[in-house]
């Protein structure tokens, strides 16, 4: 057996010095001093090397908080992508702004920047990226757009702690970052948690303002303030993970060259990350033209696998009322369809990787194969020109 995820496998290396942690942060009324999610906001701040975190209790909370520091709400338009995970859509859905979804490269499977200005109306407030996989979209020409139409850029981080573009962090690079810490994340705590970063003291303070009690030291509340801190549980065990996350990262790195090298000869399908990025894999997917049929095989060997993700959030039965249909986000779509995910976690033994791409070998179809469809989808699809 070779699990897709082990968090037990996490638990027996530093276990035991969470559970000290936790005893020391909750024992007493130092937790009603927020002292260790205190510590933390520092830390991630630091990590992600900007001026502003702020901890809360999950990542859709994260991506909402953004939202509405952005001034997004009833009426205003948000540009993002449908091949991500569906916290996204439902934390814009939620600010009652609508959804605009363009398409994704089909080389980086990121934000396609070619087609957002396509996309650009009078009520568009923000752009919302997602670092899917853990590889970051292409900021640069995002953020020039948002620059010339006046819009702010979201990063939708969830899956990118780490991750570089151009030398910059993850979250530091958009308006505001959002993070998630859900216990299957690069950097996961043990129950819901998130943050939001940013680099600008007015959007900090104005987070800030949504998420404290009283502001500016006064006992005066803010009409609308959201219940979304995160708890003192969650921050000891994140501050005790902080210490792993670039050990953790650097593993995750190395398993996702050992998948690449031992899958070279289907170039196409595996992730190919531009050489100016740091791609922190919190998911190793590949393309494959029988995914279905690999899927069910690999399971049948022991592998754990998974996809991310099956269905674009366009296509999604809770999102019908969007009026998307089948054929608008033709790149999407297709990924949606072969897109597999290989187990990567830093407790994976050192002989699995090439264990599981020697059982996805037997099963893959003839090489010819899946040149010939993947060439002809490169050829036909829309694509920025990121990857050299
Ligand atoms: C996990 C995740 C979220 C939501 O985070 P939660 O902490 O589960 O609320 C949002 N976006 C992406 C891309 C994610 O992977």
């Amino acid at each position: 057996m070779i699990p897709f995820l082990d968090l037990k496998a996490q638990a027996r290396t530093i276990g035991r010095e969470i559970d000290v942690a936790i005893a020391r942060a909750v024992g007493d009324e130092r937790s009603a001093r927020r002292l260790e999610a205190g510590a933390f906001e520092e830390r991630f701040a630091d990590y992600c090397n900007v001026g502003c975190c702020r901890a809360v209790n999950s990542g859709a909370s994260a991506l909402h908080l953004a939202l509405l520091a952005a001034g997004v709400g009833p009426g205003d338009e948000v540009i993002t992508v449908s091949m991500n995970f569906v916290a996204t859509t439902a934390a814009i859905i939620r600010c009652r702004a609508t959804p605009v979804f363009v398409d994704v490269d089909p080389i980086t499977w990121t934000m396609n920047p070619s087609l957002i200005e396509a996309a650009i109306t009078k009520k568009t407030k923000a752009i919302l990226p997602a670092q899917l996989h853990g590889l970051m979209a292409d900021m640069d020409p995002i953020m020039s757009i948002a620059r010339r139409h006046g819009l702010f850029v979201i990063e939708d981080a969830a899956q990118a702690h780490g991750a570089e573009y151009k030398s910059k962090r993850a979250g530091s690079i958009g308006d505001l970052g959002c993070f998630s810490f859900y216990p299957d994340k690069n950097l996961g705590a043990y129950g819901e948690a998130g943050a939001v970063v940013t680099d600008h003291p007015e959007l900090a303070r104005r987070v800030s303002q949504l998420l404290d009690r009283a502001q500016g030291g006064e006992r005066n509340h803010v009409l609308a303030r959201y219940d979304d801190r995160m708890d003192e549980v969650q921050a000891a065990v994140l501050n005790v993970k902080m210490d792993y996350i670039e050990s953790w990262t650097e593993a995750r790195r190395s398993i996702a060259a050992q998948y690449d090298q031992a899958l070279s000869s289907r170039a196409r399908a595996h992730p190919r990350p531009p050489s100016h990025s740091r791609h922190v894999y919190h998911i190793y997917a590949l393309r494959h033209p029988h995914r279905d049929e690999a899927l069910e095989m690999l399971r049948g060997a022991g592998i754990g696998v998974g996809i991310h993700y099956a269905v674009p959030v366009h296509l999604q039965k809770s999102y019908v009322e969007l009026g998307y249909r089948v054929g608008d986000l033709p790149v999407s779509e297709r990924l949606a369809s072969e897109f597999l995910s290989l187990p990567v976690y830093p407790e994976l033994l050192p002989d699995r990787p090439s264990v599981v791409a020697s059982e996805l070998k037997k099963i893959a179809a003839p090489e010819a194969q899946v040149f010939r469809s993947d060439w002809a989808f490169q050829n036909k699809m829309p694509r920025h020109g990121l990857v050299a």
